[in-house]
């Protein structure tokens, strides 16, 4: 197993103890012991990642990935990722070793990170380290590897952006209660769905690392006894959830919000929309109200770990669940069924 060595000045801050041994990762969920007794969840893998804007911005002899401690500190307490919440960061579905949308995944965080006015990144380090990050990982049926590029530490030289990176893949969570079915809120989200025309400076469709508002509202959605929660815009729009992308089904027509009403542009709905295309049905956009999408033929929130989750209720409004096709949503988003 390869050892952590030290990062450079711009890289996230120094492991704890330079060139201590990495644990080796676990054996995968689920496996058992000589004596059959269960063993701890896989170990996550950390990588980091100096190379994220190319080789001019390497050390002498520095690497451009790194596989270091994923149980030590390693960030400095001054990136603006943390001290401002400026970067943009990524979530990669890996089903059985296949790696879901890499190309479009990198594509959105090189979009998020230019509307932070953060530099080009190598998006083919990237794509080398996500590939090593689940090569490094113990095998799992479901992976999560996140990537992250912050603004870099504070204090740099002025108008010059070093951003620190990093990727981290874990098992992920048991989502089979949320692929059954969620209740869902709308929660207003205080912006017009006009804002990216209009205020550009408010981020809307970019995958920031300031998510404590999407949190925020899952939290509420909770204290509502729902699973999770729809953005509305202030003009009265279905927008997206806190961490997805809003399908509706209408007839034999699935319509998604707008990307220009300031939603993410869903990569799992990407795969979702090829698939249905591919079986002659009609997908298009269009602002729907959530009055229209409680009165609609289906609804799901789509993303890249938890994949389809059918809404059963909005507001307490019970909607049509037709599980065939939502287990065919996941096998599309998840790879395990051809478009
Ligand atoms: N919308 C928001 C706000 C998200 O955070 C996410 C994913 O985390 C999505 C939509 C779904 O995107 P994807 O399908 O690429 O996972």
């Amino acid at each position: 197993m390869t050892t952590a060595s030290s990062p450079s000045d711009h890289a996230a801050a120094a492991p704890a103890a330079p060139g201590a041994a990495v644990p080796s990762a676990a054996p995968a969920p689920g496996t058992t012991t000589s004596s059959d007794a269960p063993v701890a969840p896989a170990a996550p893998v950390l990588l980091l990642v100096p190379g994220i804007i190319g080789p001019s911005a390497l050390g002498a002899g520095e690497e451009p990935i790194v596989l270091a401690d994923a149980t030590a500190p390693q960030l400095r307490v001054t990136d603006l990722g943390v001290t401002r919440g400026e970067g943009a960061f990524e979530t990669i579905g890996v089903f059985d070793g296949r790696i879901m949308a890499l190309a479009p995944h990198l594509e959105r965080l090189q979009r998020s990170a230019t509307m932070m006015e953060l530099p080009e990144l190598d998006l083919d380090v990237l794509a080398q380290a996500v590939r090593r990050a689940v090569d490094e990982h113990a095998d799992v049926p479901e992976l999560l590897v996140r990537i992250f590029v912050s603004s870099g530490p504070e204090g740099g030289a002025p108008g010059i952006v070093r951003p620190t990176a990093w990727i981290h893949a874990k098992a992920a969570p048991d989502y089979s209660g949320e692929r059954a079915g969620i209740r869902v809120v709308a929660l207003d989200r205080g912006i017009p769905s006009t804002a990216p025309q209009t205020s550009p400076w408010l981020l809307a469709g970019a995958k920031t690392m300031s998510y404590a508002i999407n949190m925020a509202m899952i939290r509420e959605a909770e204290r509502r006894d729902a699973q999770d929660a729809l953005f509305v815009s202030s003009d009265g729009y279905a927008l997206e959830g806190p961490t997805s992308t809003l399908l509706v089904r209408r007839g034999d027509t699935f319509t998604t919000t707008p990307a220009s009403a300031g939603v993410l542009p869903g990569t799992s709905l990407g795969s979702v929309v090829t698939g249905l295309r591919a079986g002659g049905l009609d997908c298009t956009e269009e602002l729907l109200t959530p009055a229209e999408v409680a009165a609609s033929d289906g609804a799901w929130l789509l993303s890249s770990g938890r994949l389809a989750a059918p809404i059963t209720h909005l507001d307490g409004i019970a909607l049509p669940v037709d599980m065939e096709l939502s287990r065919r949503f996941c096998d599309l988003i998840a790879g395990r069924a051809d478009a």
